[in-house]
Order: structure tokens, then sequence, then C-alpha cells
């Protein structure tokens, strides 16, 4: 495949005629198994992002355009997010176990066990600006050893927790989802939206507090979604298999970046938070767009 590709954006609402950016799609790394977790360090520049079957933690440098291993073997790693304090936080499927990267290098366990059983597969997660962690559990990395460790489900269920930053406590806030997975926070974070990726639907709850209300359908799609992310005037962009699709805050389809890959999981980075990057099956897609990330709140 080609390093680069024809930018297509398909408007499907007239709302999103102005959204655009580059000519073209630059692949700046195309030697992943099924790459998912992209989250940018705007301090560094750079984006770590996951290669799970290949069990590896990989980082783009922005500024130099280079790809290279960051960590190998890496505990099959999915989702990932920048917390308020610039750390990483990480799902890892092999070690069903939601861990921070600290500052000074060493790795904290955030949460591993709920009522004393084993998690599934941690696969997603956020952090609110109030310090808590909120994942989905799905059991897709235990299903088999292709994405982590064959086992079985000790919950016997897959959920939505949070981990309380101040008792630690984690907690089951939805309990009614076949596969969780993507999930992101509106940017006054009163609202959490959480993909049911087996449902293939985005869902929208009410954060009150510690607990979620609500949870209508947001949106949903013939083949499903993984990954979501916001923008900063609140349009909704969700990974799809068709490249990633773009949601009115009223839910209306907007439009769609089409991709030659199924693509995981996305991400804003670079200095304006202008730079789109997808994690696409074997790629690493980005372009610069004329919209720009949500402005995370601290
Ligand atoms: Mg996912």
């Amino acid at each position: 495949m080609p390093d680069q590709i024809p930018a297509q954006f398909q408007v499907l609402d007239e709302r999103f005629a102005g959204v655009g950016g580059d000519r073209f799609v630059q692949r700046v790394f195309d030697g992943g198994r099924w790459l998912e977790g992209p989250a940018y360090a705007p301090a560094g520049r750079f984006l770590l992002f996951s290669d799970i079957p290949n069990d590896r933690v990989l980082r783009y440098d922005e500024v130099s355009g280079r790809t290279d291993v960051f960590a190998t073997p890496a505990d099959f790693p999915n989702g990932r997010t920048l917390d308020p304090q610039g750390r990483f936080v990480s799902c890892e499927h092999g070690a069903r176990r939601v861990t921070r990267l600290e500052h000074d290098g060493s790795v904290t366990v955030l949460a591993d066990r709920w009522q004393g059983r084993r998690l599934n597969s941690p696969n997603d997660v956020v952090v609110r600006s109030d310090g808590s962690v909120w994942f989905t559990d799905p059991d897709y990395g235990i299903q088999s050893d292709y994405e982590g460790h064959r086992g079985t489900s000790e919950i016997g269920a897959r959920h939505v927790f949070r981990l309380d930053p101040g008792t630690g406590a984690l907690d089951v806030v939805a309990d009614d989802f076949v596969q969780p997975n993507g999930l992101a926070f509106s940017a006054d974070e009163q609202r959490l939206f959480v993909v049911d990726s087996d449902r293939h639907t985005i869902r929208v709850f009410d954060v009150e507090g510690a607990a979620l209300h609500g949870g209508e359908v947001f949106a949903a799609d013939d083949l499903g979604y993984d990954g979501v992310r916001f923008d900063d005037e609140g349009r909704l962009w969700g990974a799809a298999q068709d490249g990633v699709h773009c949601y009115h805050p009223d839910g209306t389809l907007l439009g769609k970046l089409l991709l030659p890959e199924i693509v995981a999981n996305l991400e804003f980075g670079g200095p304006q938070r202008n730079h789109l990057y997808l994690t696409a099956t074997t790629s690493l897609y980005t372009l610069r767009v004329n919209v720009r990330g949500a402005r995370p709140r601290r």
C-alpha cells in the first residue's frame, strides 16, 4: 500500500461540508497486526499506541516521523489515555488490569479485581478531571490467545467500571452491556458515551456524582464501533469498519472519513490538537484537519 492515500471525506449532512484537511492521509507506520490505544503526549509530541497481537507498545514521534518500539512484551495492551496529570493510563488484556505509567517510569496497578474476582480484559479507559478512572471490561482479551491469554471470566459479566480516586474503590456503573468498548466524556463531563461493540451502538449516560443514569442509544451502525473521541465543537468521532464516523451532538451522522482498513481507535494530537491519528489494523494513519480535538479538562 502506498504511504499516502487520498483523503476521502464523505459528506452526509451539510453541516459536515466544511470539515476537511489534508488532501492526502499519511500512512506513517504499516508494521502492525492490529493497532489500538492511541494516546498523545503534548509535552513530548509523541503518540503511544498498542499493537495488541504483537504484544507491544509503539511510539510515533511527531517531530522526526519515526515509529519505534516503546515496550515489549507489554501484557497485550489495548486502550490508553492521558490523565489530567499527563500520565498514560493503559488497559492490559494479558494481565487483565488497568495501569498507570508514572512520571518516574514506575507502573501503578489501578485496578485488577472487582469483589475479589479478576477483571476480564479491560479494553478502553478515560480519566475525568476529578481523577476518577472509568473503563470498560469486555471479554475479548480472554476469548483466545490472539489478543491476550485464553481464560474464563471470573466476574461472569462485562461491565463498565469507575475507580474512585480518593478511596480506590472499584464500582460497576453500567451492567447491561453485551461488550462495552470505547468511551468518552462530553466536554462538560456531565455525559459519558460508551460503545457496545456487539450491539453496534453508542449509548449516552448522564453522570451524577459517581453514578450513571439513562443510557439511551445515541448512535447505531450496521457494523459497529470501537474507540470514540470528541472534537472541540462537541462532535463525536467513532472508529468504524470503513473509517471514522462523525456525529453531531444531536446524534445525526454528519459524515465519514473513509479508510482502506478497519479503524479501531483515534486520537487528536499535535500542538494545536488538529492532527488526527487513526490506529487502523496494520497501519497508523495521520492527517492535519480543520477541526480540533476536545480540550482536556484539568
Ligand atoms: Mg476498543
